[in-house]
């Protein structure tokens, strides 16, 4: 079961040095991102893709998402 990652925990993350996406309002739910990296976003009911809780996110194509992101809406800096 994953979790979506809270604004406290992207904090903490970042506090430690973790380098963590993040996804702006402009995602159109194009599913591109979870295709390429399944194990960090995920899509909502509310029509954007979100950020799953993880340890770290290295290894898991995130740039790969943000380059396939049709309107650039993912980056490591919210
Ligand atoms: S690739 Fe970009 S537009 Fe598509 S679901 Fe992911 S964040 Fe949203």
């Amino acid at each position: 079961m994953t979790a979506i990652i809270s604004e406290e925990q992207v904090k903490k993350l970042r506090e430690a040095n973790v380098a963590v996406p993040d996804v702006n309002e402009t995602c159109i739910w194009c599913s591109a991102c979870v295709a390429i990296s399944p194990d960090v976003f995920e899509l909502n009911d509310e029509w954007l893709s979100e950020v799953t809780l993880r340890d770290n996110y290295e290894g898991c194509d995130v740039d790969d998402a943000i380059a396939a992101c049709p309107v650039d809406a993912i980056s490591w800096n919210a």
